[in-house]
């Protein structure tokens, strides 16, 4: 269990709003998991957990979450101007605003942060590839992003204070 302490309004609504395009902490857990597992041997679920919900503590990440989450609606429901309606839609590969909205989390735990969110990029598993399956007909264009940069973020932090670099 994670110990008590004030959740903020701004925190409550990305954990929710995440929760409701279908993203749990465990599925990003997973992801931590699958990053960095292979270099540190007693690596829990509990662990990848822990790092996953320090990460969803920042400010950055929040807003990071809310906007990449609000276009991603918008765009379902057309309510976006031409021409983004359609590049958002189609999750055009040349737009790359997702990108550096997803690099804005990753930034908050250094630079091993970038390895890991461009190989997870590639992979996709686990809760990535069902968010890239277009077949759903939701827009996942920031989400998918955003959540492989949780996770790259979590694997660095989790590989930090493995170094035994102090909590945040
Ligand atoms: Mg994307």
């Amino acid at each position: 269990m994670e110990p008590m302490r004030k959740v903020t309004e701004l925190e409550k609504t990305a954990r929710d709003w995440l929760n409701e395009r279908g993203v749990t902490i465990d599925d990003m857990a997973d992801l931590v998991y699958y990053l960095q597992s292979k270099y540190h041997d007693e690596l829990t679920m509990e662990e990848c957990r822990h790092n996953v919900n320090k990460v969803l503590q920042k400010r950055e990440v929040q807003n990071a979450i809310l906007t990449g989450i609000q276009l991603d609606q918008l765009a379902e429901e057309k309510k976006l101007a031409e021409p983004l309606q359609s590049t958002i839609e189609v999750d055009e590969s040349l737009y790359g605003v997702d990108e550096i909205i997803a690099f804005s989390i990753v930034n908050v735990y250094g630079s091993i942060g970038f390895t890991n969110y461009g190989y997870i990029d590639k992979q996709k598993p686990g809760i990535l590839k069902k968010l890239n399956d277009k077949s759903s007909g939701a827009c996942h264009t920031f989400l998918d992003d955003i959540v492989g940069a949780i996770a790259a973020a979590a694997s660095s932090r989790l590989a930090h204070s493995a170094a035994g670099d102090e909590e945040d």
